[in-house]
């Protein structure tokens, strides 16, 4: 575990409960994860109560899947007469029914990653970036 901060992870995180046998559960768990691309933030990232994501890089969608996945839901909420943000649909402003460009929404897991979910089309919804940001980088 070289470059870790050690000092500083175990002031931050000395007065919290934790399990040793469950965080090197997890560790493992976490170091087989495909989907973990920054692998020398999982020890902070569990500390930390395994909220953080960002510490883990999660991998993200790749392009051609929020394109077609754009596509599908655009043309879905065209014909409802909705906003193509799942959120902007059901919420009561004035983006009710605001087409929003591929390039003003950004690729959320329905599923959460860290729930279980996958990274690919079927766990991929576009939002527009105001809803994606407010439901955090999960
Ligand atoms: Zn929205």
């Amino acid at each position: 575990m070289r470059g870790l901060e050690w000092g500083r992870l175990y002031e931050t995180y000395r007065k919290q409960p934790y399990n040793p046998q469950k965080v090197s559960e997890e560790v493992k768990k976490l170091y087989a994860d495909p989907y973990v691309k920054t692998r020398k933030g999982i020890f902070e990232y569990i500390l930390g109560g395994s909220v953080d994501t960002k510490l883990l890089d999660v991998r993200v969608f790749d392009e051609a899947t929020k394109k077609s996945v754009y596509a599908k839901q655009t043309q879905e909420s065209e014909e409802k007469g909705i906003s193509n943000c799942p959120l902007c649909a059901i919420g009561h402003v004035a983006n009710k029914s605001k087409i929003w460009k591929l390039t003003e929404m950004d690729a959320d897991h329905v599923t959460a990653w860290s729930k279980g979910g996958s990274t690919d089309t079927k766990n991929c919804q576009m939002l527009c970036k105001t809803h994606n940001r407010a439901k955090g980088n999960r």
